[in-house]
């Protein structure tokens, strides 16, 4: 469910961009001036921000700047009350992603979002190519080289690749490698979870009997460290 924040003082518009948006299936968080908003939005976790432009302690504009300025990506979608165009080009300039006019209707607002959402979804989701130790992964070409000569993968050695590199210096359970990587239709033991993990490790860790890079966490799972 993708998660939405809103920074906008007029509680009533608030409550009803929340309420209409979590009509659409979207998770709404609501906040009321622009030091809370800068705040939640660089703690991070959402998928996009409505912000107002006129608000107390920190007006859109900083925020949105400031937000860049610290290499959040987070598509912001700027509600602003002014219809001059130098206003809105300010915005985009700042880096808002797109912007609405108040007072807007439900259906513009949502067709904004969700266009929005789109828009964002296969740059966050995509990890095109990593690099770690001596080891380079091409995921839109599928190749893994290790100091520059190519190495044989399987497709399920390349999932999990890219699952541990998505979740760098996370732990990951084997339940969820295994609905990450393999899915609902099969289900692998956890030895068949290991040795796979073991094959992935003779491959990319120069010791693999003291792996460097995919570490297991007893009792847990595993972890990339790459
Ligand atoms: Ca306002």
């Amino acid at each position: 469910m993708p998660k939405i924040l809103v920074v906008e003082d007029e509680r009533d518009i608030a409550l009803v961009l929340k309420n209409d948006l979590k009509l659409e299936g979207y998770d709404v968080d609501a906040v009321h001036d622009g030091l809370d908003g800068l705040e939640r939005a660089r703690a991070g976790g959402y998928d996009l921000i409505l912000l107002d432009v006129m608000l107390p302690k920190k007006d859109g504009y900083a925020v949105c700047r400031e937000l860049r300025a610290a290499g959040v990506r987070t598509p912001v979608l700027m509600l602003t009350a002014r219809a001059q165009e130098a206003e809105k080009i300010l915005g985009l300039e700042l880096g808002a992603d797109d912007y609405v006019t108040k007072p807007f209707s439900p259906l513009e607002l949502r067709a904004r979002v969700k266009a929005l959402l789109r828009r964002a979804a296969p740059a966050t989701e995509l990890v095109e190519t990593s690099l770690f130790g001596d080891i380079e992964v091409d995921f839109a070409r599928a190749e893994v080289r290790r100091a520059g000569a190519l190495i044989e993968t399987t497709p399920i050695e390349l999932k999990l690749l890219s699952t541990f590199i998505k979740r760098r210096g996370r732990v990951l359970t084997r339940e969820q490698l295994l609905d990450e990587v393999w899915g609902l239709n099969s289900a692998p033991t956890d030895r068949v979870i290991d040795n796979h993990i073991m094959n992935l490790r003779r491959k990319i860790e120069t010791d693999p009997q003291q792996p460097r890079y995919i570490v297991a966490v007893r009792g847990l799972g595993y972890r990339f460290d790459g």
